[in-house]
């Protein structure tokens, strides 16, 4: 069990218009508010120095901290970006000898902060530690949180706010935008490098492969896929699917405006600054593909000098998963209403009940879990579709039912909205408690405060970006 940070920080390797050296700014009254003891755990570290070791981290000025480059397209337009309000710690290697970047986020001002304050509002930060642990309780892959801070500073945005400080955990942060980065700066190689760096961190096995930029490139498009997938099991919307918030790790990354669906509406976006609907939730897999053909953009050169032959291969790699999504959509949502073996027909009893679920507003996760207790009586609007499942059932074999496949809890907006509200920083105990229930998502003993859909008053439509 470590005391101290077991860092070895190998991003500091690559050339250094990668990253700038950074340190976190000095705030009057530090104090860990919430932590992840799994995780914790799972890094090895001592419960017992924790928080100590957070603060001092904070505290004192280190020559290696320091905050990444990059650039992304946001909402389809091409911008330099960067770390403006994150300081990465370093890169602990737990007993196991995995990797995970441990960073500040809202530790205050970066050379890449362009007009922002570097900052964070508490309430922000303890939304995004809720969404993001509830993520991994789903087995999602995701950033984590591993601690909440408060700093005791009031930070302005619309009115002075509680400033809060979120010690977030990562595979890595290399992001689609750090490649695009890579490609726009002076010296050809740098994409090359950051690739082999990637190659390296994330899918060593591809290291001694015969195309192994084309193979790598594969699997991110796979893991993106599958991350796609399962954000739409379980009601997702990302909401800013900017290439600059998408992870080479596929691992979910940025909780700013995201939200789960409450009623079903496939184009429902919940950020108030996404008009035209370019991240609704049904919207999400096309997004993912074509991020991940800004990403293959950026090493076109390195797949083949012939420029058309390497679109061609990226092409069909591309196509190969776009399919390979739509049968694996499919499988997902006949395991969600506990069908198995093949049906030609089975496509549409899936779209008459999203359909349905559509028109009548009925909420995303409990449908399905009425689906799955055979709970359908209090739904006249499904009646039709109903005996259309039973009837379907009989060619079910029994013992291919899926566990884990339709969460009974989730992190709804109303109640994350709520108790913001009623946030007391020294009294922590209802989030705790609300934090706790998520830890268990596909339990069927949740108190139904946590579990019931929202009334049409209490719905929240629209979140902000909440910096
Ligand atoms: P996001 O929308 O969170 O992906 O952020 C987009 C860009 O804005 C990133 O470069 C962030 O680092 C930056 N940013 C967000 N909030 C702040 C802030 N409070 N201060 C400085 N930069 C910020
Ligand atoms: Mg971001």
């Amino acid at each position: 069990m470590y005391n101290q940070w077991n860092f070895e920080n190998s991003y500091l390797n690559l050339p250094k218009i990668f990253y700038s050296q950074t340190n976190p700014d000095k705030f009057p009254n530090l104090k860990v508010i919430l932590k992840n003891e799994n995780l914790i755990q799972k890094l090895n570290l001592n419960n017992n120095f924790f928080d100590k070791l957070i603060i001092n981290s904070i505290k004192n000025d280190q020559n290696n901290f320091f905050s990444q480059a990059y650039a992304g397209h946001q909402f389809g337009q091409f911008t330099i970006l960067g770390d403006g309000r994150a300081t990465l710690l370093g890169e602990h290697l737990n007993s196991k000898k995995e990797r995970y970047d441990i960073q500040l986020k809202g530790s205050g001002k970066t050379p890449y902060s362009r007009n922002g304050d570097g900052k964070g509002t508490l309430k922000s930060m303890v939304r995004e530690y809720i969404i993001s642990e509830a993520m991994n309780n789903f087995n999602i892959s995701t950033t984590r949180s591993l601690a909440l801070l408060k700093t005791g500073e009031k930070i302005l945005r619309n009115s002075f706010e509680e400033g809060g400080i979120l010690v977030r955990v990562a595979k890595s942060h290399i992001r689609v935008g750090t490649l695009q980065f890579a490609m726009i700066s002076n010296k050809k190689d740098n994409v090359e490098k950051l690739l082999e760096y990637s190659i390296q961190r994330l899918y060593p096995e591809l290291i001694n492969e015969k195309e192994k930029y084309l193979k790598f490139f594969e699997k991110v498009t796979e893991n993106q896929i599958n991350l796609i997938l399962e954000w739409q099991r379980v009601g997702f919307i990302h909401g800013v699917m900017n290439t600059d918030n998408m992870l080479l790790s596929g691992e979910t990354l940025d909780y700013g405006p995201c939200a789960y669906l409450d009623e079903y509406n496939p184009n429902k976006v919940f950020s108030s600054i996404d008009r035209n609907g370019r991240y609704s939730f049904s919207n999400q897999p096309r997004i993912a593909m074509w991020n991940l053909a800004r990403l293959a953009e950026t090493f076109l050169h390195l797949i083949d000098k012939d420029q058309k032959i390497a679109i061609k291969k990226i092409e069909h790699i591309l196509n190969k998963h776009e399919n390979k999504y739509k049968n694996l959509w499919l499988s997902m949502m006949k395991d969600k209403i506990d069908i198995n073996q093949n049906h030609e027909k089975d496509i549409e009893l899936i779209k008459e009940l999203l359909d349905l679920m559509h028109v009548y507003k009925l909420d995303y996760t409990n449908t399905f879990i009425d689906i799955q207790k055979n709970n359908l009586d209090k739904y006249s609007s499904m009646k039709n579709w109903h005996s259309k499942l039973q009837d379907r059932k009989k060619i079910n074999k029994k013992s291919n039912i899926k566990k884990n496949i339709n969460p009974s809890i989730i992190p709804r907006n109303h109640i994350i909205e709520s108790l913001l509200n009623d946030l007391d920083i020294e009294n922590l105990k209802n989030i705790k408690t609300f934090i706790k229930y998520l830890e268990k998502p596909y339990s069927d003993n949740i108190p139904e405060k946590y579990t019931k859909a929202p009334e049409v008053e209490e719905r929240v439509h629209q979140t902000f970006c909440g910096t």
